[in-house]
């Protein structure tokens, strides 16, 4: 069968070599013709089409280390899938072995000490169903379908990130598969360097076998939802987004979004497809407070539907997912922004006034708070004055519109983008990002990483990721 090499050549892949890694394994190797393998190539975005050689769906740290072994030892470029919702696709790659960890999505709560253990394959949904039992939750992201490991290893935030900062920055520990094929623990005690790499490092390293995540009191019930109004109110919804969020306090989060209505239940039928402004609100501290502190968003002008309330936390983490399915098109803009300008709000709502599609949105995620009390190097994430994300989620069905939904994406941005810290979101980066904006996003951090890698990974053998090898990077291949 053909592959590739780590630097990008055509090879060849003998069926014994496939029986040999069969053998070594306790998950399945799929090759393109087995059932299943369609299912496990393909990741959120269908903008992405790869065809790895042969995919190992692993179980477990043993497979993890064979399965390195087995691409060291036939020089077989390797990539790594957890969720598969990075939107540029770096979770697979024309020609190599694909490293499924759909199969590893356990995970352990130590309630006493505050800690869960979550295996390598977990998605954000696995993490909070086990930790919410026991009124705990880790700092994750807002779908529920995102994988942790490639949120973990770019940064991370969500309706948490206020009081706790980004993901990484609770993060206690962490195993990893390395270069040379051993399992290794990297933690503040032990291989302390790998550890501050893998904060914001991406899959630089290996391959991330478990995350332990510290814990905090959540839930099991907070006061969360959205409320929704015309389009034709966004400039008085803004005014109020940007007001609420210089005051409240971290336990309370606000998202705004500009976009065509979806068709949800909780939106009049009439209104779907139609241009609307919402605010997003998630209140993790007491419950009459939230209820408090919401209150002049429910009461703001004539909201189409609101369905901000008392809800289980739980439920808060998945109420985006219908919104981001796998298989649509995407391509996203983001920026960090150190405030949310007046100037800022007309342009978003002009931009919004554009987008082609039912499916895009302009986004307005608040993140200030505990991350901006570190400083810019304790981990690679960086980006310790950015205090609002600006996310332009462009998403459509059809390739014969990829033009018009990329180009409004873009339009957006360069309208906007004035307005940046001059960082940006590593795991928004879509795959036609320059490395300028690679760099742009690991700020000053990027010559420690560098170090960190030449010294983990000296080949550059984990290299379909936001790579960071002083090495020359050779063309990933598509
Ligand atoms: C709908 C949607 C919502 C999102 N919401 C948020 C959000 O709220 N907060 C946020 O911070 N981000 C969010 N993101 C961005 C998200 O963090 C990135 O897309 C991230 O890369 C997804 O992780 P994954 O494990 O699903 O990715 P994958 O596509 O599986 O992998 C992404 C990268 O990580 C590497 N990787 C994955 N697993 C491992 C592993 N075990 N060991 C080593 N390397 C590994 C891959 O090789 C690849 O380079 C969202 C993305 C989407 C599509």
């Amino acid at each position: 069968m053909n592959a590739r090499s780590i630097d990008g050549r055509e090879i060849v892949l003998k069926p014994e070599a496939l029986d040999d890694l069969r053998k070594r394994l306790r998950g399945r190797v799929l090759e393109p013709t087995d059932a299943g393998y369609d299912d496990s190539r393909t990741v959120w975005n269908a903008m992405i089409d790869r065809r790895p050689a042969a995919i190992a769906q692993c179980i477990g740290a043993a497979d993890v280390v064979a399965c390195v072994q087995f691409a060291r030892q036939h020089d077989l470029l390797l990539c790594v899938k957890c969720g598969g919702h990075n939107i540029a696709g770096l979770a697979t790659a024309d020609g190599a072995l694909m490293l499924d960890l759909s199969h590893m999505r356990g995970a352990w709560v130590d309630a006493q000490n505050r800690i869960v253990h979550a295996q390598g394959g977990c998605l954000l949904g696995d993490v909070d169903r086990e930790t919410q039992l026991h009124g705990l939750a880790a700092v994750l992201g807002f779908v529920s379908l995102t994988g942790i490991t490639g949120l973990t290893l770019g940064g991370g935030m969500g309706y948490l990130t206020r009081r706790w900062g980004w993901t990484v920055d609770s993060v206690a520990g962490m195993d990893i598969v390395t270069a040379d094929g051993s399992l290794v623990r990297a933690n503040d005690r032990e291989n302390a360097d790998l550890f501050w790499g893998l904060r914001g490092g991406g899959g630089n390293f290996g391959v991330v076998t478990g995350v332990d995540y510290e814990l905090f009191p959540v839930g099991p019930e907070i006061v969360g939802g959205v409320v929704a109004w015309p389009a034709s109110e966004a400039q008085q919804v803004l005014e109020l987004y940007r007001e609420m969020a210089e005051e409240s306090p971290s336990e309370l989060t606000l998202v705004a979004l500009l976009r065509p209505a979806p068709p949800a239940p909780w939106l009049p039928k009439e209104w779907h497809g139609n241009p609307i402004v919402g605010l997003l609100a998630c209140y993790s501290g007491p419950i009459a407070e939230g209820e408090r502190l919401v209150a002049p968003i429910k009461s703001l002008g004539k909201p189409i539907g609101d369905v901000l309330m008392r809800r289980p936390y739980a439920q808060m983490q998945s109420l985006l997912d219908a919104t981001q399915p796998k298989g649509r098109r995407y391509y996203w803009k983001s920026e960090y922004l150190p405030r949310i300008d007046s100037g800022l709000c007309e342009k978003a709502i002009a931009n919004a006034a554009k987008i082609p599609s039912p499916h895009s949105a302009v986004v307005l995620f608040q993140i200030d708070g505990a991350l901006n009390k570190l400083a810019a190097d304790h981990s690679p994430v960086g980006n310790r004055d950015a205090r609002y994300l600006l996310n332009i989620t462009s998403s459509w069905e059809n390739a014969s519109q990829d033009d018009v939904n990329i180009a409004w994406a873009r339009d957006a941005w360069n309208d906007m983008k004035s307005f940046s810290t001059g960082g940006n979101y590593i795991n928004f980066l879509t795959e036609d990002e320059s490395p300028e904006r690679v760099r742009a996003a690991l700020g000053i951090n990027i010559g420690r990483l560098a170090d960190v890698k030449a010294h983990w990974d000296p080949q550059n053998f984990f290299r379909t990721n936001r790579n960071i090898s002083p090495a020359p990077v050779q063309q990933r291949p598509n």
